[in-house]
């Protein structure tokens, strides 16, 4: 179930185009920051639309993270397909489309679900063009799948065709832990995920946040891929009030 762990530590490798390693270099020669709680408090979804006229959006997203982390079981739980413990893996890639509603906003997500593994790496590449944004996954009990965040992030920056997206950092599995299998810890989670989203903040006006949710449960997966939507709209907004000016 977990063969792809080891292959998907050689992705720690560093490419000196890349956007993210450099954002992330920063972030880690300034270790003053700490952790702020309320800088992990939800959007308010119905504050960010009020006023606001409705609108369409088709918003094409990427699941990306290691192999077996639980790409596939999170799309599926959100289409509303129950939970299957078997593994069968990606291969290549698998997307679905989902109509949602985000405050008075009718959201057409299509959504690709990347195959994590090392060996298809080239394959990958294609489909992040045009894409709006990211939930980025890793496995709270696989240390590994987590340090593997870094290359993730910059998978999706240096090959999608629109710059640094925002991405949601989506800790999958948290029904292990209550089973209380040994995970990466709460607060290193959130310590990480505030550094990174300070500097997108500062850089690019977009927060990068964190969510625990399971696939096995349900637990958060809506709000995981809402609070995506929410981000993608705001940010696309932000960016056209650039334009206009
Ligand atoms: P992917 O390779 O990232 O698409 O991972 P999959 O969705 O195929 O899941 C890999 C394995 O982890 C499967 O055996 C799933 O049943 C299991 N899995 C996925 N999400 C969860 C979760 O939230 N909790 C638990 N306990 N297992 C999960
Ligand atoms: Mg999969």
């Amino acid at each position: 179930m977990q063969d792809s762990h080891d292959e998907n530590d050689q992705n720690n490798d560093k490419d000196n185009s890349s956007t993210f390693y450099d954002l992330w270099e920063d972030i880690k020669k300034d270790s003053s920051s700490d952790i702020n709680q309320e800088l992990l408090e939800e959007i308010p979804e119905e504050d960010f639309f009020k006023d606001d006229q409705s609108r369409d959006y088709n918003i094409k997203i990427i699941l990306a993270g290691d192999g077996a982390v639980g790409k596939t079981s999170l799309r599926q739980r959100y289409l509303g397909k129950n939970f299957s413990g078997n593994y069968q893996q990606t291969i290549g890639s698998d997307f679905a489309v989902y109509e949602e509603t985000v405050g008075s906003n009718k959201v057409k997500f299509i959504i690709w679900d990347l195959a994590g593994q090392p060996r298809f790496n080239e394959v990958r590449k294609v489909f992040y063009q045009g894409c709006q944004g990211a939930l980025i996954l890793f496995d709270i009990t696989n240390y590994s799948s987590f340090k593997n965040l870094e290359h993730w992030i910059n998978e999706l920056w240096l090959n999608s065709t629109k710059g640094p997206l925002p991405f949601i950092i989506v800790a999958n599995k948290t029904d292990l832990q209550e089973l209380g299998i040994p995970s990466v810890s709460k607060r290193i989670i959130q310590d990480y995920v505030h550094k990174i989203g300070q500097e997108t903040l500062k850089r690019y006006h977009f927060r990068v946040r964190s969510i625990f949710t399971s696939a096995k449960t349900g637990e958060n997966v809506e709000t995981a891929f809402k609070r995506l939507a929410i981000q993608i709209i705001a940010h696309t907004r932000y960016l056209e009030k650039i334009r206009e000016r």
